[in-house]
């Protein structure tokens, strides 16, 4: 089955009366497992499909489903729900909240859905603990360097136990030792059966996906799978 299934998707944005057609009729679908890279020169459209798959914006036309469910056409209460509970988004800019404390931040995503009762503590140690940093669980953000925090922005990720993780330039502000690291524990995420999608411009990361679609000029220019 797919996770992710997009027919004839559009995007116009309308700026001082211009439209600018971001996304002109992007088809494809991704099944449950696929661990799919996202790449295409500045303005393709890369961050306007991100910002849809993330249930982030809502599309002009074309159908969107993730798990089988249209989700172009929830309501707006539907669509938070749904990004809450089925969708890990991780960041270039890591985007924790430096008041709180690195097992805090992973906990926040439970906080948005409501789940943050008995156990929650705990099973966010257990995810710290699991990114390699129970050791910092008490440390603030900017008392870590930028791997560690985007091993925060993982763990925060994962809180809800999402089936589909997005990753947006996640080694973007990374040196390569520590882009290694971090494309490892992706590996991981998707081993263990999670649909990924990262959209990235480093061929480096994106060849060890089993899938890369190239955007160009907001459609899908190829849509190649790795052997
Ligand atoms: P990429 O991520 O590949 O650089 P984007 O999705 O950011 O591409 O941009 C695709 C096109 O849509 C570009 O022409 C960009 O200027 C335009 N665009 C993106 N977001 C907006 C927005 N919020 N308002 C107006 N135009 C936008
Ligand atoms: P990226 O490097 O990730 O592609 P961009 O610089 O394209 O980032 O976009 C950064 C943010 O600005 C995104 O949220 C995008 O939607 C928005 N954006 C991009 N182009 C425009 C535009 N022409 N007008 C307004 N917002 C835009």
């Amino acid at each position: 089955s797919d996770a992710v299934s997009i027919h004839d998707l559009q995007k116009h944005y309308v700026v001082g009366g211009e439209t600018v057609k971001a996304l002109r009729g992007v088809s494809f679908d991704v099944p449950v497992g696929d661990y799919l890279s996202i790449m295409g020169p500045s303005g393709s459209g890369k961050s306007t499909l991100l910002n849809l798959l993330g249930c982030l914006d809502r599309p002009t036309s074309g159908s969107f489903e993730l798990g089988g469910v249209d989700v172009a056409r929830m309501a707006d209460d539907q669509l938070a729900e749904t990004r809450a509970t089925s969708l890990g988004i991780v960041f270039q800019s890591f985007n924790l909240l430096p008041s709180l404390t690195v097992v805090e931040n992973i906990e926040l995503p439970l906080y948005y859905s409501g789940r943050l009762g008995r156990g929650a503590r705990e099973r966010c140690e257990q995810l710290a603990k699991r990114v390699g940093l129970g050791n910092r669980m008490d440390h603030r953000p900017t008392q870590l360097s930028g791997g560690q925090q985007q091993r925060v922005a993982i763990a925060r990720s994962l809180a809800n136990d999402p089936r589909f993780i997005l990753a947006d330039e996640p080694t973007g502000n990374l040196d390569s030792q520590t882009t290694d690291d971090i494309l490892h524990l992706l590996d991981e995420l998707n081993q263990e059966g999670r649909t990924l999608i990262i959209v990235t411009h480093e061929d480096e990361v994106a060849e060890r996906t089993k899938r890369t679609i190239v955007l160009r000029d907001g459609q899908v220019q190829s849509d190649k799978r790795r052997a």
